[in-house]
């Protein structure tokens, strides 16, 4: 077994601390990663929180992971000792289904194994990448573009996908209004790559209070859900709404907000349920979808898209021992885009 060290946390609402465990030694289609950068989502806080329920403790969070490969299985055929690697939201899936063999893993018939808060297929509890190493079946770990810095790239593995997949699915490119509602590390990736993808961009945010930043990461109009007059003026405006809010919002002001045959695709996961009424839907032929990161190969090709065109997550490198202050920032919205834990920092402990 290989000792490994992170922060956990050992019960719902605890906070982060100090948590050693072991890994697996790698098996033949393994790669062994020594992690160097792990992306703080959003997903982290509510799972440490136990706000979507069944969460399982100990846990080490962190889905964002950038490292470099320190061993590989005697199979293992994609990846060698030094190699930049990446692992996002799974681990693992069934490989059998229909979504499997279709690159839809993370819609797995059986479920995903998600990458912590989860278990194997053999029931063993999986622990994310708050931690210094990982093994990882090689099918499951991506290619880190080679220019871009792994600190700033390691949201791409999360952030990155959840927006991108969307907004390929629902084909946000030239001709297209996008609207990005919250501004925050889902939101401004979300906002760089329609932006690249050539559509026309507005944020959505509940203030003005990041209405510069909006503009320099590519947005062509930034408004305010807090201004009643948003939704007058933006009536009918968008052909996609990417809604990326953690907290629970009225969707229905929004859902006005597209054009006939238009779609608003929830990517936040906010506690409870929000009520739709059917006139938003039914008076414009609308549609309200939902959409969960993305599978392995589209995972790679944003990675190779975000490569080519220089596209990266505005970061706040943060020492592991600055997580749980790091949570009540993310929680309040002080942060610019996405902090980003440095994981050399527990050798400092
Ligand atoms: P984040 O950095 O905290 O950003 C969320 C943004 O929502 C904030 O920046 C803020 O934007 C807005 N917001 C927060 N509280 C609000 C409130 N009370 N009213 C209105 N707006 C509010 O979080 P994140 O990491 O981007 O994650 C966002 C959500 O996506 C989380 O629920 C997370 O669990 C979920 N998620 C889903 C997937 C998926 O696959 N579908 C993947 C990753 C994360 P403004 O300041 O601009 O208003
Ligand atoms: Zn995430």
């Amino acid at each position: 077994m290989i000792k490994t060290r992170g922060y956990a946390a050992a019960a719902v609402k605890a906070p982060l601390a100090a948590y050693s465990f072991e890994r697996r030694e790698p098996r033949e289609h393994d790669v062994a990663i020594a992690i160097k950068f792990c992306g703080v989502c959003h997903s982290d806080i509510h799972q440490a929180r136990d706000e979507w329920g069944g969460s399982i403790f100990p846990m080490v969070p962190g889905h964002e992971i950038a490292g470099i490969v320190t061993a590989t299985g005697g199979k293992v055929t994609k990846f060698k000792v030094g190699d930049r690697a990446g692992v996002g939201c799974f681990v693992d899936s069934c490989r059998a289904c229909a979504q499997c063999r279709h690159g839809l893993e993370q819609y797995c018939a059986a479920g995903a194994v998600w990458t912590y808060n989860g278990r194997e297929h053999d029931g063993t509890p999986t622990m994310g990448g708050y931690s210094d190493k990982i093994v990882v079946n090689e099918d499951y770990v991506l290619r880190m573009p080679q220019n871009l810095p792994l600190d700033a790239a390691a949201p791409l593995l999360c952030a990155g996908i959840t927006l991108y997949s969307p907004l390929m699915h629902w084909q946000a490119g030239q001709g297209k209004a996008v609207a990005i509602v919250g501004l925050g590390g889902l939101g401004h990736m979300g906002v760089k790559l329609a932006h690249a993808l050539g559509a026309e961009v507005t944020v959505l945010s509940h203030s003005l209070k990041k209405r510069e930043d909006g503009l320099r990461l590519g947005a062509d109009h930034f408004h305010a859900t807090s201004d009643a007059q948003t939704f007058t003026k933006l009536k009918s405006a968008f052909d996609l709404i990417v809604n990326t809010v953690s907290a629970p919002m009225d969707w229905n002001p929004l859902i006005s907000l597209l054009k006939v045959d238009g779609a608003m695709v929830v990517v936040g996961i906010p506690e409870g349920q929000i009520p739709i009424g059917a006139f938003g839907l039914v008076g414009g032929r609308r549609s309200v979808a939902g959409s969960s990161i993305g599978g392995i190969g589209e995972t790679q090709e944003m990675l190779d898209f975000c490569g080519s065109h220089n596209v990266t997550s505005d970061i706040e490198v943060i020492p592991i021992q600055k997580v749980n202050e790091a949570y009540e920032r993310v929680v309040r919205s002080d942060v610019r885009y996405r902090f980003v834990i440095e994981l050399e920092s527990l050798g400092a402990e």
